[in-house]
Formats: structure tokens, sequence, C-alpha cells
């Protein structure tokens, strides 16, 4: 589905992201782990659109889409998702989700030149739609609760429902687990595991809980310096000398 080709970020004269190549395979739930600094991120932020890349393509279904901005590739069912903005924290939980096809893609889904009648039955659907999506994650009971109030495991739910309140094809998760409890972050895995089979969502997930990245992805791939060090099932990448070398140092 994603090729990236030797993608290259430099910020000011530091490589970020340095020659990095790698495929996502369509269908797949593909775990991107390496050291803090290692680039993750901004690989996920130039795949993204956030940041425009120094060189190098990003390739989706065949077609070029490197540097196309956030809203371009939401439209193409690329989405990267982002901690709660602030302003959304006074929110309900289900009002969050109501917000996102306006405030994601870049235009109104109530549209002004919908009638009155018109607007109501777009809420209307909107708002099922959300209760669909809270039901789904589990969540339901949390629809009226203020969004700012979640617990951070909570908050990733609400995230990940943020996608699902549009057709995505590929999710962009960056440390899905960080702050979480286990509890709650196997809910999580459940939530993707479901997601990806039931709904053929492809993702691509940063996380440095081994134990999650093993029971959830397959490939993994491992980044260290900005590149690309190995890439293969996770029994056989924590068997690699040069991931245990980039974790562990000399
Ligand atoms: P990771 O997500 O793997 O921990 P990042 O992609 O966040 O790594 O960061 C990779 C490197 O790039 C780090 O050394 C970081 O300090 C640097 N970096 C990231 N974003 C910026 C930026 N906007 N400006 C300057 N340096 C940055
Ligand atoms: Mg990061």
């Amino acid at each position: 589905m994603i090729q990236v080709e030797n993608l290259h970020k430099k910020f000011g004269g530091f490589s970020a992201v340095d020659g990095a190549s790698l495929t996502i395979e369509t269908g797949s739930i593909t775990g991107l782990i390496g050291p803090n600094g290692a680039g993750k991120s901004t690989l996920f932020n130039v795949i993204a659109g956030v940041h425009q890349p120094t060189s190098g393509r990003v390739i989706m279904d065949g077609e070029d889409i490197t540097g196309l901005p956030p809203h371009a590739l939401f439209h193409k069912g690329l989405l990267r998702t982002f901690q709660l903005a602030h302003e959304f924290s006074t929110m309900t939980v289900r009002e969050n989700l109501m917000m996102v096809p306006a405030s994601q893609a870049g235009e109104s889904i109530i549209n002004t030149w919908f009638g009155r009648g018109r607007i109501r039955d777009e809420e209307r659907a909107l708002r099922a739609k959300a209760d669909e999506v809270l039901e789904f994650l589990t969540i339901d009971h949390l629809s009226d609760e203020k969004a700012g109030n979640l617990s951070g495991g909570q908050k990733k739910l609400l995230e990940l429902g943020r996608t699902m309140m549009v057709d995505a094809k590929i999710v962009f998760l960056d440390e899905v687990g960080a702050g979480v409890n286990r509890t709650l972050l196997m809910t999580i895995a459940d939530a993707i595991t479901r997601l990806n089979k039931e709904r053929g969502y492809t993702f691509c997930v940063i996380e440095h809980d081994m134990d999650f990245i093993g029971k959830l992805c397959d490939p993994v791939i491992v980044m260290a310096e900005g590149k690309v060090l190995a890439q293969g099932s996770a029994d056989s990448i924590m068997q690699n000398e040069a991931v245990i070398e980039a974790y562990l140092g000399r």
C-alpha cells in the first residue's frame, strides 16, 4: 500500500530521516520500533504530509503522494492520529467524533448551502455514526463525558475512533501505548486487530512495548539513526545482531 523510497528529512544540518526505504503491505499491522531519536515520528510526519521531505518519495497504491498536504491524504484514506487538541478537551467524547469530518477534511460536512432539514439529517447521521464507533471501541459509556476527563488510554481509543468516522484505509499510530495501563493497552490492541480483520484497515504502529508489538505486529520494521536497520517477524527482529546493538550499544 505504501512504499517509502530513499527518504531524507533534514532539520538544518541534522538528518532526522537519513535515506529510509520501506514497504507497508495492504492489510498488515506493521510495527515500527527503534531507540528514541531514531526518526520514527519524523518519518510518520513526512508520510502524513506534516513535514516536506528533503528528498525521496512516498508512493501509495502506485501513486506518488510525496509532499501532499494532510487534507489531501485524508481524502485518500491515509490518516495519522494526533493527541487531542486542547480545545477539544472541553467537548464531550461524542462531540469530538462528530467534529472529525469537518475539522480534518478541511471542509465542512454540514455545508452552508444545505437546507435546515438537511443539516438536521447530517447531524443525525453523524451522531448515529459516532455512537456506532463508541460501541465498537467499547467506550459508549463515556459518550457524554468531557474528553479532557478521559484517562490516557481512553484518549487513545478516542483518537482511534476519529479515524473510524471516515473511510480510512491506512492509519499511522504514534506511541499508542504511551502512559496507558495494561488493561486499556489490550483493549486498544483488540480494537486495532478488529479494525484490521473486520474493516480491512492497514496499520503502521510506533510503540516501545515489545510485548504489544510482538502480539500485534507482523512485520516489524526497526529504525536507528534515520535509517531502516531491519525488517521481519517480531521474533527474528529480537535475535538480529544489528538490532540488539542499536538498542543496547556495543
Ligand atoms: P523518534 O520518534 O524515533 O524518537 P524523532 O523523529 O522524533 O525520533 O526525532 C528524530 C531526531 O530528529 C531527533 O534527534 C530529534 O531531536 C530531531 N527532530 C525531530 N523533529 C525536529 C524538528 N522539528 N526540528 C529539529 N529537530 C527535530
Ligand atoms: Mg517519536
